[in-house]
């Protein structure tokens, strides 16, 4: 029960991007890594550990061997989730005060609606060291996007059509309610030059089900890997390679961003080790591994058909490694083996994930990662329900499964015996 503890506690302050790449930031300073800055020297040595940060959203952090290295052992989740983001002059007056916003990445739209919303993300400040960006959360019930009352709205149970530009504008106040960025510039300490703000549910996380078998929280995919990778990540025995956690903003828009996995963070990283440390970055590569962390669809209780049928995983039976012919999901059968060697030594269950032969599904952070960093990858993650509601499910078992199996990850002896064949010890 800790475990799940500890990951409700991160995932109800995570209310944003930005709080999502802080909280692991702060743990990671808990435990002794120093913060890197891109635009400095490194001076890093054996035994040092280390992160960086860019644009407050996408960390990468690592630690040394104190012998010669091996390889990078690395693992990618990411800190976004499908929400609204507030724009630009946002506060529209008429009969009420609404807040305008416009949609970020692809979400289930209806359980949005009449529930208490609040705001949280990053704005950027003038101050008189320059500008400077500080973490808001209003963390208050704010806002609530009403639903139009069945006797107006008679089809609303046919298949509605939401428009994004009318139905989910949330209400913020009457006529003349107090101004919404007077009270985000108190917060903030200064006037605003920019900002991006995002809504979030109000509702905290809850643990639920006869047993207590499930956990329902907004933003599970994919801040229940990038939760479970860093704990692993972090309790992982120390072995001769070189342990990387990489947590990237922007996988929910196609990872093409200054910060996102399809981003030179990475490579930068990897190639600056290899400096620093006289290191020769093919050789390293060559016995390096990537694990793709992301959140996978579990059966549907009511709706199985979506499902392929013989890998159709549920919630609580272990980590899925996730399995695609047009490398959707990076995973092939040498990523397989090496995976499933790895969770058999930590006694984690593993199931596998197909999206039936006639539906597309969705894709994720691995094959982008890989454009930047070439090495053998396999593409995880835990069965959930309701992928991209404001509110999700998944497995209370599976959080402890995925600590376990990264916490093996990282702590395995993995070497190249000769080219596409690996040891796992
Ligand atoms: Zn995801």
């Amino acid at each position: 029960m800790d475990r799940v503890n500890g990951l409700r506690s991160f995932l109800d302050k995570a209310h944003s991007v930005y709080h999502a790449a802080a909280l692991i930031k702060e743990e990671l300073e808990r435990a002794g890594y120093c913060r890197l800055q891109e635009g400095n020297d490194w001076q890093i040595k054996a035994g040092g550990k280390y992160y960086l940060m860019r644009n407050d959203s996408s960390l990468v952090a690592f630690r040394l061997p104190e012998g010669a290295p091996k390889g990078f052992l690395i693992s990618a989740s990411h800190t976004d989730r499908p929400c609204f983001k507030v724009k630009e002059n946002a506060v529209l007056k008429g009969q009420y005060t609404r807040l305008a916003v416009e949609r970020y990445g692809g979400m289930l739209i209806a359980p949005w609606l009449d529930r208490p919303l609040s705001v949280a993300g990053r704005v950027l400040v003038e101050t008189e060291d320059g500008i400077q960006s500080r973490l808001v959360d209003i963390d208050r019930d704010l806002l609530l996007m009403p639903n139009v009352a069945i006797h107006m709205n008679r089809n609303a149970n046919d298949g509605y059509k939401w428009n994004p530009a009318t139905d989910t504008i949330p209400l913020l106040g009457d006529k003349e309610t107090a101004d919404f960025w007077q009270a985000v510039e108190t917060l903030a300490g200064g006037r605003i030059l920019g900002h991006d703000l995002y809504l979030y549910v109000r509702q905290p996380s809850s643990v639920w089900g006869m047993n207590g078998e499930f956990i329902s929280a907004q933003a599970l995919d994919d801040l229940q890997c990038v939760w479970g990778c860093a704990q692993g990540f972090l309790q992982a025995k120390e072995t001769g390679n070189i342990p990387v956690l990489c947590v990237f903003d922007n996988e929910e828009v196609g990872s093409s961003s200054y910060q996102g996995a399809g981003s030179d963070l990475l490579e930068s990283a990897v190639s600056r080790i290899c400096a620093v440390l006289g290191l020769d970055k093919s050789r390293q590569l060559a016995g390096s591994f990537l694990v793709s962390a992301d959140n996978a669809h579990a059966q549907h209780p009511n709706h199985p058909e979506y499902a392929d049928p013989a890998n159709a995983p549920v919630m609580n039976g272990g980590v899925v490694v996730k399995f695609n012919a047009n490398q959707r999901y990076t995973t092939d059968g040498l990523s397989a083996a090496i995976f499933r060697k790895i969770c058999e030594k930590a006694n984690v269950p593993v199931q596998t994930y197909c999206n039936r032969a006639d539906i597309a599904g969705g894709s994720t952070l691995g094959n982008v990662s890989l454009s930047q960093v070439a090495v053998p990858s396999v593409d995880i993650g835990l069965a959930q329900l309701a992928m991209h509601s404001c509110y999700e499910t998944a497995g209370v078992k599976d959080v402890g499964y995925l600590v376990d199996a990264m916490a093996a990850y990282y702590g395995a002896e993995l070497t190249t015996a000769k080219d596409g064949s690996f040891s796992v010890k």
